[in-house]
């Protein structure tokens, strides 16, 4: 398939790279010349703007910063630009109320589009293990698949057009919250007298058993392995955590959903990033308690 792949960036780098392994013509582009070299190098044919990228495009994936920037190379660049029939896949994690705009412009424009946000860092980018959350129709969803599989773990249709988003900004307000909560639990049961290992034992076989307990533990030496065992180096940066924490208290607004909890967790990372920590992986909160 011909496949326009425009952001080539920690994320989009690899997973256009995955495309080009499993047999897809690629065209790629991105504002930064370093990118587009490493691109290159991974079989990728560089274009010198966006609408000579997706000129000849069956479908065109888009791993951008945010919902503006997004937005711009939609409007300005890709729609009339990309053949008619083309697919649009936006894989950027970007605000809801966006997210569910640019589908609607696309739509008017006459073209197909799905938001199709991920889970997973830069590791399961390169190695082709993401999950892909699919907001759009059916028919929109099964020819996503195609060009979501060769990059990605698993292919979730998660609802209509936005669901993507939804259910990315809901899973990682729930890992920020379970992570503090995680973090505070360690620092306590240590501070009152209990080996954190200890600990660890137990409520990772009972009711406080989660992810960032059981698989990602956030205090260095104790549990699972994790970038606490290595100064909360690579991993999750907090001000990408951060980022999907903003996100998810626009789409609250938006949908006027009361989340207290992710709105205390929001301030945490807030001052935790502002901090100058904003670098460090998402487990390092521990460090505040
Ligand atoms: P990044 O900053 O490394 O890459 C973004 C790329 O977009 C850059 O190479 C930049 O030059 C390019 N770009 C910016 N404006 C452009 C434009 N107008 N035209 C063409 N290219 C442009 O970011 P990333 O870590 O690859 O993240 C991309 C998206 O994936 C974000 O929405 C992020 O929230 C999401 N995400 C990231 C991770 C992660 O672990 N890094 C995990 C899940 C989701």
């Amino acid at each position: 398939m011909k496949i326009a792949f425009i952001g080539l960036g920690n994320m989009g780098g690899g997973m256009a790279a995955n495309l080009v392994k499993d047999g897809h013509a690629v065209t790629a582009f991105d504002l930064s010349p370093e990118a587009t070299g490493k691109a290159a190098e991974q079989g990728c044919s560089i274009s010198a703007t966006v609408s000579e990228a997706v000129a000849d495009a069956e479908a065109v994936v888009t791993m951008l910063p945010n919902g503006a920037i997004v937005r711009s190379v939609y409007t300005a660049e890709v729609f009339g630009s990309a053949p008619k029939g083309a697919l649009f896949l936006d894989c950027s994690t970007i605000d809801l109320a966006t997210a569910r705009e640019v589908v609607e412009l696309a739509q008017a424009a006459g073209y197909e589009m799905v938001d199709a946000p991920v889970s997973g860092g830069i590791a399961a980018a390169n190695g082709g293990t993401l999950t892909f959350m699919v907001g759009g129709s059916e028919t929109a969803f099964e020819r996503a698949r195609a060009v979501l599989e060769p990059m990605a773990k698993a292919v979730i249709h998660a609802g209509e057009t936005g669901a993507g988003q939804v259910a990315k900004m809901c899973n990682n307000m729930l890992l920020a919250i379970h992570m503090i909560g995680t973090c505070e639990a360690l620092a306590l049961a240590e501070k009152a007298g209990l080996d954190p290992q200890t600990f660890y034992e137990i409520s990772s076989k009972a009711t406080g058993y989660c992810w960032s307990l059981n698989d990602y533990t956030p205090m260095p030496g104790v549990g699972a392995t994790s970038p606490a065992d290595n100064g909360y180096a690579g991993g999750f940066a907090s001000a990408l955590m951060l980022k999907d924490l903003r996100l998810a208290m626009a789409g609250a607004e938006t949908s006027g959903a009361a989340v207290p909890m992710g709105e205390h967790a929001t301030r945490i990372y807030e001052a935790f990033v502002e901090a100058g920590n904003g670098g460090k992986d998402f487990g390092a909160i521990f460090t505040t308690l």
